[in-house]
């Protein structure tokens, strides 16, 4: 198996590397600080010194389950996880030279950690249901499982994965992603898909799931508005291109990138512009470049030349549920992230704009742990935050 690790040199470029010597020798770099500023730089906690410290005397899978009691889809975020945004940003070595690279050694623990099952640490704590299995109810789901509940993920599509399913297979083999889930499925997770939650008063009341887990996601943008990232990208990976010469995406997001890099892919002629203010990840931005793909500063110039517009705001649909939303169809809950309905809890990308994986997976973990700690007998204190 190959690995993706960044060299030593100035231009900080990705490499390939074919063993675990380079992992070894990335995370012998630490300088172990007295006050870690990579852990407070991630959004997971990861206690990334100790993982290092292991990975540097070839304690790999040691080091693996540690990280994948935080991250349990290391695999894939070790392949999306925008870490410049995170540990690499508050790593106090980049202040001199080039910050560890953890997102490579992540990858590479993962990978490594695919066949390793999770244990459970006790039994019979109560029942829930998570609906909707992307990576933040894959992680809410992953921790009650840990702590001895039953959980069931319910999935409307016929997949799990939610989002993770439209990132390009360049970025995020599917079968790295089929993998991981498999890794869940045999450690005895249970995910139900085709499976549309309707009306959840009924299931409230038969007593079965003492708590309902909302993951569903970004709420859709309303159709007939200009095409967004997403649906471009879905059909993109489908192999369905626009029918025009040329397109002008407004976001910077790393989900713009993909959608970019798959459309060249797809139609090398085709022209491509991403507006935007910022762009994701610096690395990707290049080989898009690398490719012809034009990055700006937002242009109101632009917007007349014809080309068809994808992305930037849109209206979005409101959930399919009686529950309070907020102007921009997203679910409204509290500090303890309980919705204005009792035993109904949110997090994800129902209740916030999540722009990585790692920040989705963050709010799975909150969500766990309000699942947790709030018992059915507490009073619904609904007062959203606004
Ligand atoms: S901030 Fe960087 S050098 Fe310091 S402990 Fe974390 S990874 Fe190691």
């Amino acid at each position: 198996m190959r690995y993706n690790i960044y060299v030593v040199d100035d231009d900080s470029f990705m490499a390939t590397i074919n063993s675990a010597e380079d992992a070894v020798k990335e995370a012998s770099r630490c300088s172990h600080c007295n006050e870690p500023n990579c852990i407070g730089g991630c959004p997971l906690g990861v206690p990334i010194p100790a993982i290092l410290s292991l990975v540097a005397t070839g304690k790999f899978l040691e080091a693996a389950l540690i990280l994948r009691e935080r991250i349990p889809l290391a695999s894939v975020t070790g392949r999306l996880c925008p870490s410049y945004r995170f540990c690499e940003k508050n790593c106090s070595l980049g202040r001199k030279e080039r910050p560890i690279s953890f997102c490579s050694i992540e990858r590479f623990l993962g990978d490594l950690s695919l066949n390793s099952l999770i244990k459970q640490r006790g039994n019979s704590r109560g029942s829930v249901l998570v609906v909707g299995g992307g990576p933040a109810g894959i992680t809410t789901a992953h921790d009650l499982f840990v702590e001895g509940y039953n959980v069931d993920v319910w999935e409307r599509r016929p997949s799990i994965g939610g989002w993770l399913r439209k990132v390009p297979p360049f970025r995020l083999p599917t079968e790295i992603l089929n993998w991981e889930i498999e890794r869940l499925v045999l450690s005895g997770m249970v995910f139900e898909i085709n499976k549309e939650m309707g009306n959840m008063d009924p299931i409230l009341a038969s007593n079965h799931y003492e708590k309902i887990a909302l993951t569903i996601g970004e709420p859709p943008c309303r159709p007939s508005q200009k095409p967004g990232v997403e649906e471009t990208l879905e059909a993109a990976l489908k192999g369905i291109a626009p029918n025009c010469r040329s397109v002008v995406i407004n976001e910077g997001t790393d989900g713009a990138i993909d959608l970019a890099r798959q459309l060249r892919q797809l139609k090398p002629d085709l022209g491509i512009t991403i507006n935007a203010e910022i762009v994701g990840n610096e690395e990707d931005a290049k080989l898009a470049e690398s490719e012809g793909i034009s990055i700006r500063k937002p242009s109101k110039l632009l917007m007349k030349l014809g080309a068809l517009t994808i992305g930037g705001d849109c209206p979005r649909l409101p959930p399919p549920f009686q529950l309070q939303t907020s102007i921009e169809g997203l679910l409204m809950v509290n500090e303890h992230l309980t919705t204005s309905k009792d035993h109904v809890y949110a997090a994800g990308g129902a209740v916030g704009f999540y722009k990585s994986i790692t920040e989705a997976m963050a709010s799975g973990h909150d969500l766990a742990q309000c699942l947790m700690f709030r018992s059915r007998s507490s009073a619904n204190d609904f007062a959203p935050q606004l």
